[in-house]
């Protein structure tokens, strides 16, 4: 079974805790406490027969523990980055989180930008147009969830998931095919070297007496 390290980041109050706790649990809680610097949940899925095993990494968006929290993010596969769609601030902010996380992690990285607290329509301030043009500029997947919603958040979660499926297929498609190339460089020089053999024997039969042609050109009848 597959471990992916999946690590939930963005400001304070932007609904990080509560979204896991949809996922983990199927429900919401108005009452809990805030996240002391980290936290972490498991949960088993299977997507196309492939069973991963998802560790989650709750952080906290307070100044105090981000240095801790930088340490937290090394390993991981998949990054939510957190806004609330109804705090400009949280938005402005996302930036710095994809910059961090980037910085921490420098193998291939799944970023999905989520977009929380879409129930409250009445006082957003971010549309999810401008959402989606700064996940497409910045090359990530885009979701708007309600931390109420368990299928708003399990869609966030299986479309990363199917997304770094996929990343990992592209790579052993290119492992595959870079060895395929490999194979054949190797071969050609396999051929190479046959030829500058090949083309010794062709120089040694040029050589009076050497063989038959050399033989018959020298005149030689014996
Ligand atoms: P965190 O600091 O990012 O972990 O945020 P929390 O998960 O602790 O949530 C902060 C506050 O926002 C809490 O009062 C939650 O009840 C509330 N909240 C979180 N997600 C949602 C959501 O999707 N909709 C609404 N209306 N409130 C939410
Ligand atoms: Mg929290």
């Amino acid at each position: 079974m597959e471990n992916i390290k999946i690590i939930v980041v963005g400001e304070t109050e932007v609904g990080k805790t509560c979204i896991i706790n949809q996922y983990i649990n199927q429900n919401f809680d108005f009452n809990h406490l805030p996240t002391i610097a980290m936290d972490k949940s498991k949960k088993e899925i299977e997507i196309e027969k492939t069973n991963l095993n998802l560790e989650i990494w709750d952080t906290a968006g307070q100044e105090q523990y981000r240095a801790t929290n930088k340490i937290f993010m090394k390993g991981a596969k998949i990054a939510l980055l957190v806004y609330d769609i109804t705090n400009e601030e949280s938005f402005e902010q996302i930036n710095y989180w994809h910059e961090t996380v980037k910085d921490m992690n420098k193998e291939n990285i799944i970023f999905c930008l989520v977009g929380n607290k879409n129930d409250l329509y009445e006082k957003r301030v971010i549309s999810e147009e401008k959402g989606k043009k700064f996940a497409q500029e910045k090359k990530m997947l885009f979701f708007e969830s309600s931390a109420m919603d368990y299928e708003s958040i399990e869609t966030i979660f299986k479309g990363a998931c199917q997304e770094y499926l996929n990343l990992v297929k592209e790579e052993e498609k290119k492992m595959n095919s870079m060895k395929e190339e490999e194979r054949k460089k190797i071969e050609e020089e396999r051929k190479t070297e046959k030829n500058i053999i090949v083309g010794e024997d062709e120089v040694g039969g040029n050589d009076v007496g050497g063989n038959k042609v050399g033989r018959e050109k020298s005149g030689c009848v014996c």
